[in-house]
């Protein structure tokens, strides 16, 4: 029996995608093989490789002068690699900072780069984003660095920032293919592969492809945009396997009707569960509405002492991985694309039970 799998990553996977992995693991294809016993180099796994960068390019409608590159390090490595791959030492980088990645992004960017800092949402505690159209991103600023959806905290941002001939840098690796994404509005877009992508182990970097000239010299090779789009992401051995399954999960977005679909249902799962919470007046969302996340919805109840009551007692429904992190408690459904509405509906049943015996 598989629950209801709220949990913020690694996440819930499609079962489809599970049962055909299952299916080929042992043999790929008639290679006689598992994908993780396949030399990279091998035919098989490059066309593998190869298609899961085709099925990412189409599902972003990602134009040709942008790479696509399949890397270790998870979102953590990237927050290294943007500085080492944008700016010389001590140039001035702008951040935003909406909760807890940015702010790790931001103190990573600190090793590296003149950070500054362009808004910081502590004073809203962290529940919204700033207002569009209130940056002023300084010209000799190497990019401006935000986080699109904040894992954590639920506070996603509704809008592109516009930072002029600034490049924008993204981590979007809990919203990446939730809803459509105007690519050519970004220099460079990363995704930790665990929240909507597929299992951990990888992470998706597009970058455009002037912006790959930047590099500083003792940047480490397994973080070298440059070198791994010129070794088509094979500078060393990749994690094979992950980028097999993210290829998986890709072509099952893709039969499911891409992402204006994916679109479509995330909504619909946001609205219900929102729609809940409001109506309630025992369950409460900090965020402000225009920049609540579709992905991470976070929510209280009126005394913390009911918080791991409700948790153990989900767990017992079969609705799994519903703790708040631990860095700010409560409780989040993490309700990327492959959770059905099924499971949301039987989330918000759970709540309405659960209020009624405590509320
Ligand atoms: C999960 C997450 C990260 C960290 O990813 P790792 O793969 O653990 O390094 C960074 N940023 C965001 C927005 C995340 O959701």
């Amino acid at each position: 029996m598989r629950v209801f799998n709220f949990s913020a990553g690694p996440a819930t996977m499609p079962l489809e995608v599970l049962e055909r992995a299952q299916s080929e693991l042992t043999d790929w294809r008639g290679s006689g093989m598992s994908v993780m016993e396949m030399s990279h180099r091998s035919g098989e796994f490059v066309s593998i490789a190869a298609q899961a960068e085709r099925r990412m390019r189409d599902l972003l409608s990602v134009p040709d002068d942008y790479a696509v590159l399949f890397l270790q390090g998870g979102a953590t490595g990237q927050f290294s690699a943007v500085p080492l791959n944008l700016a010389s030492p001590g140039a001035p980088a702008a951040y935003l900072n909406t909760g807890s990645w940015s702010a790790k992004a931001v103190a990573e960017g600190r090793k590296y780069v003149d950070v500054r800092v362009l808004a910081d949402e502590k004073e809203s505690n962290y529940s919204t984003v700033p207002e569009q159209g209130s940056l002023e991103v300084p010209a000799d600023a190497a990019y401006l660095h935000y986080t699109m959806n904040e894992t954590i905290g639920g506070v996603e941002f509704p809008y592109v920032p516009d930072a002029g001939e600034v490049p924008v840098v993204t981590d979007a690796s809990s919203t990446i293919l939730s809803r459509p994404l105007d690519v050519s509005r970004f220099g460079v877009i990363y995704a930790g592969a665990q929240k909507n992508l597929g299992p951990a182990g990888i992470c998706v970097v597009v970058v455009r492809r002037d912006l790959l000239d930047r590099a500083r010299p003792e940047v480490p090779a397994a973080l070298d945009w440059k070198a791994m789009a010129d070794a088509d992401s094979m500078l060393n051995t990749p994690p094979t396997l992950a980028w097999y399954l993210v290829g998986l999960v890709l072509e099952w977005v893709e039969q499911q009707g891409g992402v204006a679909e994916m679109a479509r249902r995330n909504q619909a799962k946001a609205d219900l569960l929102y729609g809940a919470i409001e109506a309630s007046d025992f369950y409460s969302n900090p965020v402000q509405p225009a920049a609540r996340s579709w992905m991470n919805v976070p929510f209280l109840v009126p005394d913390s002492a009911l918080e791991k009551p409700f948790v153990a007692a989900a767990a017992e429904a079969g609705l799994s991985g519903l703790a708040g992190h631990r860095s700010v408690g409560g409780m989040r459904a993490s309700i990327y694309n492959a959770m059905p509405i099924e499971g949301v509906q039987a989330l918000v049943d759970f709540m309405t039970d659960f209020e009624q015996q405590n509320g």
